[in-house]
Parts: structure tokens; sequence; C-alpha cells
């Protein structure tokens, strides 16, 4: 059941549960339209994907399903959104080709695997490595 959170995570404008002005990425995190639309540009600045308008609940199950109380307020660096929101807003979501396709790997492989490899290596050991420059 969606959570119907009570406000935007960034402006923390009330959106009570029958507000016309709440939108919600897939995983619910939830934005004013201004927020969503204008400043984001529909790319959800937690996970990248689209919003849509939250659905109305109707007043009659309102009492039994209300909606959430815990207000989630985490305004953004809009520094950081606008890049992302660069990186994304052009791409349909349902055309992101970013996800991942596993599939055995070849000899032709082998370089990128290598050199994941190191990079992994310095990433996790790379404070065990002294001189940095030769690695
Ligand atoms: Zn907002
Ligand atoms: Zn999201």
């Amino acid at each position: 059941m969606l959570e119907l959170r009570p406000s935007c995570e960034h402006c923390n404008t009330n959106l009570p549960s029958n507000s016309t002005e709440a939108m919600i990425c897939t995983f619910e995190c939830t934005y004013c339209r201004t927020c969503a639309i204008e400043i984001f540009e529909n790319v959800c600045p937690n996970c990248s994907g689209n919003f849509v308008e939250r659905p109305i609940r109707p007043s009659k199950y309102i009492e039994k399903y209300p909606s959430s109380t815990k207000k989630i307020f985490k305004p953004k660096d809009l520094e950081i959104t606008k890049k992302n929101t660069e990186k994304y807003k052009d791409i349909q979501p349902e055309k992101d080709k970013t996800m991942i396709t596993i599939r055995i790997a070849t000899e032709a492989d082998a370089v990128y695997i290598s050199l994941l490899g190191r990079i992994t290596y310095t990433e996790s050991h790379g404070e065990y490595i002294e001189d940095k420059k030769t690695y």
C-alpha cells in the first residue's frame, strides 16, 4: 500500500492525501509538483527514475488506511541533483539501458576484467599501498 507521505521531501510543503500536487517515484520518494517537475525535471534525485502523480486515496478509505504521519525532509544539494537531472532527463525511463546484462565472459573481455580487478583492488586495499602512483 502506498505510504502517502505527508510532505515534500525537498521543500517540506504539506501534501495531504487528497493533494493533486503530490508526485511519487517508484520507491515512493514524494515531492511536490514544483520540486519534481520544475526543479528536478522529472528525474527523482534519489533513484533517477521518473515521477507520476500520486493517486488520491478515496476518502472512504482514509480512516482505515490513513496517510503516513512521518515527515521525510531531506533537501537536496541542487548542484548535485542538477548533474543527475542532466544525465537522465532525456532518457525515457522504460528505455534506460543502464541495466546490466549477465553473460559468460569471453577471451576478449579479459582486458576489462583485469582492469576491473585492479580498480577493485586499489579501492579496497588502496590505503595499504604506499606509492599509489605506480598502481
Ligand atoms: Zn517541494
Ligand atoms: Zn526515487
